[in-house]
């Protein structure tokens, strides 16, 4: 029989909330309008889509004016990045593009993208943890002229944190701080940063809403060009008849999110701690990547296992019901060792014999030694198989 799938992977992506499902599909079944027609079912459907706007600024302390609805945050970054560095140019104030080595495909791709249309772009080195090297940050802030920096908050690959004070400290007039903050969204407490920044994303899927809704912060008095031409809606920006029952439903899944960090923060971190304690009594041999307790995303585990191959070791996790990511992201059809982990400094080799394992809740002790154990059965396994 086959062991019960350990979900260690919620990096990503959560299981949906039950209350943000209900919410969804109750108000999608009541909700037969059009948020932008006028007559009485299109005001309906307006109304629970702003209730929706006004809550999610009340907990993050955001104008809800401020707040774009997107299908998560791949579109949200883009949105930001694209956006801004157009409308400066078309505004005779073309951006330098800055950002750290850690950022997340959906950031790094549409800076390439400005890169092409010839924006120069410079990427801050990252340390072993994938932290931003304070003092390249720095020199890059204190350099005059208009730019945009884009900095994540945390990192889904390693759970390091970026210094997101040391930027908000460098901002001024001419710097557009944009802050993919996907991944702290219930697992820490809210940065008291993301005030600061210009715009910053954020992805229901990560913290129980249903998939395919997320938001673009965009601070007043920011002009961003839109992606797409259409009917205005969410002024403009993101243009598209908006879906109440995902606004809402995002509203729901971050306010229980939100109330529930504490909890997420203990019980992942005591999951991740009792899986390391198996793996030491039992000597395996292991690197870690992840910042130590406290100074980062407390769910998440970033180990590398010399010389194991990193497929092989990937599908034996799978065998064994352990719901993990590797260091390699599979992009067309080909793994690719992870971009990240590379610029941390691993080889090749050890960033495709890395394991990210990402706790979520119901955590605690005992998943975390359960996890321990397979994992540690498994490693066993591949060093014995290689023995001469
Ligand atoms: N940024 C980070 C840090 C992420 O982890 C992810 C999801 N892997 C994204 C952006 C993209 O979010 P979405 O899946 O909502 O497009």
């Amino acid at each position: 029989m086959s062991p019960e799938v350990l979900h260690l992977d919620y990096n990503a992506g959560a299981p949906p909330d039950e209350e943000a499902l209900e919410v969804f599909l109750r108000t999608a079944r009541a909700l037969p309008g059009n948020p932008s027609s006028l007559h009485r079912l299109g005001r309906r459907a307006r109304a629970v889509l702003e209730d929706a706007r006004e809550e999610i600024g009340a907990l993050l302390g955001t104008l809800p004016r401020e707040l774009v609805f997107t299908s998560g945050a791949t579109e949200a970054n883009n949105l930001a990045l694209l956006g801004v560095a157009r409308a400066a140019r078309s505004l005779g104030t073309p951006l330098r593009l800055i950002a750290s080595e850690a950022e997340h495909p959906s950031v790094l791709a549409p800076l390439r993208r400005l890169q092409q249309e010839g924006h120069p772009l410079e990427l801050l080195p990252i340390g072993r943890d994938a932290r931003v090297r304070e003092e390249a940050l720095a020199a890059a802030l204190a350099r005059p002229g208009p730019a945009l920096l884009a900095l994540q908050w945390a990192g889904n690959e390693t759970g390091c944190l970026q210094p997101l004070g040391t930027a908000v400290a460098g901002l001024r007039e001419d710097l557009h701080l944009h802050v993919d903050a996907v991944q702290g969204f219930g697992k820490l407490p809210l940065a008291p940063e993301l005030e600061a920044a210009s715009t910053w994303s954020l992805s229901g899927h990560k913290f129980g809403a249903p998939r395919g809704c997320g938001l673009l912060r965009v601070q007043e008095g920011v002009f961003l060009e839109s992606l797409q031409a259409g009917g205005g809606q969410e002024r403009g920006l993101r243009p598209g008849t908006e879906c109440p029952a995902h606004a809402a439903a995002l509203a729901t899944a971050l306010r229980r999110a939100l109330e529930r960090q504490e909890d997420f923060a203990r019980e992942t971190a005591s999951a991740a701690r009792a899986l390391l304690q198996v793996l030491d009594r039992e000597g395996v041999e292991y690197r870690s990547q992840h910042p130590p307790p406290g100074e980062g995303l407390p769910n998440t585990l970033s180990l590398s296992f010399p010389g194991t191959d990193g497929r092989a070791l990937l599908l034996a996790c799978d065998a064994e019901g352990l719901a993990v990511s590797s260091g390699s992201a599979c992009a067309s059809g080909a793994a690719q060792p992870s971009a990240v982990l590379l610029a941390a400094g691993l080889s090749e080799a050890e960033a495709r014999a890395t394991l990210r394992i990402s706790f979520g809740r119901p955590s605690g002790a005992t998943l975390g030694e359960e996890a321990g154990r397979r994992l540690a059965t498994i490693l066993r396994r591949s060093y014995e198989a290689r023995k001469p």
